[in-house]
């Protein structure tokens, strides 16, 4: 097989990948830049689970392809240092600040809505000293809703750009090793057999290529650290119960550290009038909520998740996550949900208990049933504890009614061993983004690869705090 050589290969065409490539060709309109996508182009992908249940597909459209696995999500752009990721222990949080800023002008740049909601200063305060009272901490953040709907033409624009400026893109096209010789890369192997000769590489595989990338880091000898593993249930209420923080914060974020058991507990990704989706990771299905910018339900939906991360002598929180998941997809056939006060009471949700309640599921297809038989006592305690706390803020959410979809699991892969600019030991290989455990968001994904990309252009010194 013949080889080729380029200037940069960027492996993973998620934000990260995608804001590298953006980042090399505008510093440098010369240089040859291959990315490479395992999944389909964004036009091209389409999950079968939008009509019926999760059909475990080779490559799953929702995770992989153009735009990565953030191309139908939310799309929800939070504009803080405090959430979307750990790229602040590399680069400092002042650091963070202005990237955060760089990377929303490219979301923007590229057709992302121009408003942001922000809470008054006033109504932030008084809601933080609320949650204060209420053994809580409340985040207040601003973010950017580009909506599931709006999005895949955003990561099209980008598309369309990169290819419009010379940069060469493969999709359906798999790396498979990534090459060093002497501690400095030297090439990439591709799927086809062939392979393609470089000095840079930023392997930005996102949360699907994580354990491509772990293997290859164990190959190259590059370390790894397991990161925590976020298990929890998604809530859904009706969308007037929560609008005493909706109306002003339209995503709120509340932290608690657990009375029982000191774990941190939060909520996460808010939907107001949104609805429950499924998410899959192989042959699990777990639970994720979205909002559409044109359509509203009549419910809000958020997770709580508890966050653990193991200490000596487990390394796999990833394997813990999934079995919990897969217990939840055993005895529901899929997405189990419950009434919170089914819960309490000790018995399983029926399909009757369920129409009779006053929330109607936004995901009809979940089996009526009972949590307790999947979710760790720790676990319960911490989730049962923290929707009493958050009652205080809004009167309603603990109420029997409520409906608890399980299981919601949030992995985050593990960490490689980088240095402030996101380079390994092996000179010229870069690694970003969700499958280096370096973020878990939109924001601070895109972030990272600007980083990597400044770095090996020698545009901006980044040094930690
Ligand atoms: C359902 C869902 C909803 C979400 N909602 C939000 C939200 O509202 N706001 C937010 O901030 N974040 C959200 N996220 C998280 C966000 O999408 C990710 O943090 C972000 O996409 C990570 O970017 P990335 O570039 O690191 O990786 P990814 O976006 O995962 O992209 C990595 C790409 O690399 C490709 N790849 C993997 N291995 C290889 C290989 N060996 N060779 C070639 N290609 C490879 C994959 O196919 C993938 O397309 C959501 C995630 C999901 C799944």
């Amino acid at each position: 097989m013949s080889e080729q050589r380029y200037d940069a290969v960027i492996i993973g065409a998620g934000p990260a990948g995608i804001f590298a490539a953006i980042e090399l060709i505008r510093s440098k309109p010369d240089m040859r830049i291959l990315v490479l996508e395992r999944g389909k182009p964004i036009d091209r992908r389409s999950c079968p689970a939008r009509q019926t249940s999760c059909v475990g597909c080779p490559t799953c459209a929702i995770m992989t392809g153009w735009g990565g696995a953030g191309a139908f999500s939310d799309g929800k752009l939070t504009l803080s240092t405090e959430v979307g990721g750990w790229l602040g222990d590399y680069i400092g949080t002042d650091g963070l600040e202005r990237l955060i800023e760089d990377s929303d002008q490219l979301w923007l740049e590229f057709g992302a809505t121009t408003s942001v909601h922000a809470p008054e200063p006033e109504v932030a305060e008084r809601l933080m000293r609320e949650a204060t009272l209420a053994e809580m901490r409340l985040v207040p953040m601003r973010i950017r809703h580009i909506g599931s709907d709006r999005s895949p033409a955003v990561l099209q624009a980008m598309y369309d750009y990169l290819v419009s400026v010379g940069v060469e893109v493969r999709t359906g096209t798999m790396a498979t090793r990534i090459v060093a010789e002497e501690d400095r890369v030297t090439a990439v192997e591709l799927g086809d057999g062939s392979t393609v000769r470089t000095d840079l590489v930023i392997a930005a595989p996102g949360r699907d290529g994580a354990d491509w990338l772990a293997e290859q880091a164990r190959a190259l000898g590059i370390g790894l650290v397991s990161n925590a593993v976020d298990i929890g249930v998604r809530v859904e209420v009706p969308a007037p119960v929560m609008e005493p923080l909706t109306e002003h914060l339209y995503e709120a974020k509340l932290i608690q550290m657990s009375h029982r058991f000191g774990d941190q507990v939060r909520t996460f990704c808010m939907n107001p009038y949104g609805a429950v989706t499924t998410e899959s990771y192989g042959d699990i299905v777990t639970v994720n909520g979205h909002s559409y910018a044109e359509q509203r339900t009549a419910n809000t939906n958020f997770a709580v998740l508890v966050s653990q991360r193991f200490t000596e002598p487990f390394h796999e929180p990833i394997t813990y996550g999934t079995s919990i998941a897969r217990l939840a997809n055993l005895l529901g056939e899929g997405i189990l949900v419950q009434r919170l006060g089914d819960l309490r009471a000790g018995r399983r949700s029926t399909a009757k208990r369920i129409a009779e309640s006053v929330v109607t599921p936004t995901m009809p297809s979940a089996t009526p049933g009972d949590l307790s038989f999947v979710l760790p006592y720790r676990h319960l305690v911490d989730i049962l504890g923290f929707l009493d706390a958050m009652d205080t803020l809004a009167p309603g959410v603990a109420a029997d009614g409520t409906l608890l979809y399980g299981i919601e699991v949030k992995f985050y892969s593990s960490r490689l061993e980088l240095d402030p600019t996101l380079q390994t030991h092996i000179r010229g290989l870069y690694a970003v983004g969700d499958g280096a455990g370096v973020t878990r968001g939109l924001v601070q994904s895109g972030a990272s690869g600007l980083v990597a990309a400044r770095a090996a252009l020698g545009t901006e010194r980044v040094s930690p705090e």
